[in-house]
């Protein structure tokens, strides 16, 4: 069965109709298409890949309904508090928690997630099960990955290396990491040293949360950056926040990010999570708490930006909008003009897609239809300053979900009240 768009608006500002034929997207015409099976009216609304959420935590969101507040607002507070949850974990619960986010996110016009779940020694490996179940069940709706995260470090929390081993045999698509969180530097070392051992042993990409801290003397980035290359890893390893890199100085920051070019490593910032949990020692004035964005993208670094949390201990916001996540970016990034606000948008689709080791997506004859139709918006400034609740959202082709809205007025909406 093929479908039809019509009247769409692409980010280019062009009008056009666009055929898509088992999955993938076969003309992209301004003349008008041939018979489809199926043919959906944009009615002038722009149409773009679909968004991609590079950075989540299924297995926790929600938490904060249940949970003792996070007081101090720290991601070490954070931690703490989610070992109680963790310990009365179940299967059932962890579905449908995870499921609640994934439902949210194809609303949103998100086709593919990427999630870590923590592999420790409190949970083990009840939050990794569920969320292969969620998986599965899920595998004709959305694609999931999900990254075996020891959240408590691998060497402070014992007996986690193995756990990790083990997570990768049961179906863990991806190695990840938390360096920053060992007692040591040289431990920290060790802890990146163990993920790249597993990373071969399972020929899988390493994902690693590094230096989530305000804290410069946070530097494991470096030892991960030099690893990458050393080990031949170029290309197949993304970091989450670095937040510390905006902590130190110009000079060492310019050689971290000069590396992290050079090992082509993905970075992937959660701007309101760390708009929320960093900064917590400062007095004033107090830090943005996210890593140097900027600075990244002028250097060539594929960076993108994820939603992180959903109610827990470490954000009590969040809903999995992926328009929400690029609007926070842009305020905490400053990012500002035309062209950076096309990056924003850039962020959520091309380079999320990239991170997760997409390299064709995009809305173009021979790609795959994975794209979100904005109702109602026509550009992505547009898009990101309004992110419209009506979206229809395509994958492979097919529509799997569609929201519209109905607006009731009890006054006259378009009469000119200043004129007397
Ligand atoms: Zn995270």
């Amino acid at each position: 069965m093929n479908l039809g768009i019509e009247n769409a608006f692409t980010r280019e500002g062009k009008l056009v109709n666009i055929l898509i034929d088992y999955g993938v997207i076969r003309e992209i015409t301004e003349t008008k298409l041939n018979a489809a099976d199926q043919v959906i009216d944009a009615k002038g609304s722009l149409v773009t890949e679909s968004f991609i959420s590079p950075h989540n935590h299924l297995d926790k969101a929600f938490i904060g309904d249940i949970i003792e507040p996070n007081v101090s607002g720290t991601l070490w507070e954070a931690i703490q508090k989610t070992w109680e949850v963790k310990r009365n974990y179940t299967a059932k619960d962890i579905q449908k928690r995870a499921s609640q986010v994934i439902d949210q996110q194809i609303k949103y016009g998100v086709t593919h997630i990427r999630t870590h779940v923590d592999i420790d020694s409190i949970g083990k490996f009840i939050p990794l099960k569920a969320l292969l179940a969620v998986k599965a069940a899920y595998k004709d709706i959305i694609d999931l990955q999900i990254v075996a995260f020891p959240q408590e470090g691998i060497l402070k929390d014992e007996g986690t290396e193995s756990l990790l081993y083990t997570a990768m045999e049961t179906g863990a698509d991806l190695i990840g990491g938390m360096p920053h969180n060992e007692h040591t530097p040289q431990d920290s070392q060790h802890h990146i040293n163990i993920l790249f051992d597993i990373a071969k042993q399972f020929n899988v990409d390493i994902d690693s949360h590094t230096d989530e801290t305000d804290d410069p003397n946070s530097r494991t980035l470096q030892y991960l950056a030099s690893s990458t290359i050393k080990r031949n890893y170029n290309d197949r390893v993304a970091v989450d926040h670095i937040c510390s890199l905006a902590a130190q100085n110009d000079y060492y920051a310019a050689r971290i990010i000069d590396l992290v070019k050079t090992a082509n490593i993905n970075v992937v910032s959660n701007p309101g999570t760390n708009m929320v949990l960093q900064g917590r020692l400062d007095s004033y004035p107090k830090r943005v708490g996210i890593t140097r964005v900027k600075e990244l993208l002028n250097a060539g670094v594929n960076v993108t930006c994820g939603q992180d949390c959903i109610n827990d201990p470490y954000y009590p916001f969040g809903k999995g909008d992926m328009l929400e996540v690029a609007l926070l970016l842009g305020h905490a990034a400053k990012m500002t003009t035309q062209s950076e606000i096309e990056t924003l948008y850039d962020m959520i689709t091309y380079n999320a897609a990239t991170t997760i080791g997409i390299s064709d997506h995009k809305l173009d004859v021979d790609t795959p239809a994975n794209l979100v139709i904005l109702h109602g918006v026509k550009t992505v400034n547009e898009a990101i300053r309004k992110a419209p609740p009506a979206r229809t959202t395509i994958r492979k082709g097919k529509i799997i979900s569609k929201t519209s809205i109905t607006e009731d007025h009890f006054y006259e909406p378009k009469q000119d009240r200043t004129s007397d």
